[in-house]
């Protein structure tokens, strides 16, 4: 797993700015192609319990 930093500090994989999930799944938020990165997002996320 390389190395990623991630502000969303409310997920629960986060770990001092850090992604700590095993593997992650990133998806386009547009049906057909992204072009910008505001058009992505990590399907992976989960909030803190
Ligand atoms: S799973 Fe996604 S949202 Fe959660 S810490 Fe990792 S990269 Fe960030």
């Amino acid at each position: 797993m390389p190395t990623i930093k991630c502000t969303v500090t409310e997920c629960q994989y986060n770990s001092n700015v850090m992604c700590d999930a095993p593997m992650i799944q990133v998806n386009r938020t547009r049906t057909e192609q992204s072009s910008t990165s505001e058009e992505t997002q990590c399907d992976t996320f989960k909030p803190k319990a």
